[in-house]
């Protein structure tokens, strides 16, 4: 697993695999290669109390995205609608990442 390519890119359809939104689908809106992880939009997100910057003035609670490792998700196929694994078709210079399942490039 070290050293591999992540294989999903920020704008993806993913389905969640492990964790307390197993089950959900949700657009990948961040990829962070550095930890191996990815933010998914409006899942897994924490709130946050931000202290207030001057006196008199309100703290304000704010959701906060928390990124996943990206083992716990898969990405779901735009073509046949699946979770699948996705695939590297090398086409002369051009490399396509395809689906596992039913081929199409995604
Ligand atoms: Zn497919």
């Amino acid at each position: 697993m070290a050293g591999s390519a992540i294989r999903i890119k920020k704008g993806d359809a993913v389905k969640v695999l492990s964790g307390k939104e197993k089950g959900k689908t949700a657009n990948v809106s961040r990829v962070l290669p550095a930890s191996r992880s990815v933010v998914l939009e409006g899942l897994f997100s924490v709130k946050k109390f931000i202290r207030p910057k001057k006196a008199g003035e309100k703290g304000q609670i704010v959701q906060v995205p928390r990124a996943i490792q990206v083992s716990k998700v898969m990405l779901v196929c735009k073509h046949c609608g699946r979770p699948a694994r996705v695939g590297y078709r090398v086409d002369g210079a051009t490399k396509s990442r395809i689906c596992k399942k039913c081929g199409a490039t995604i």
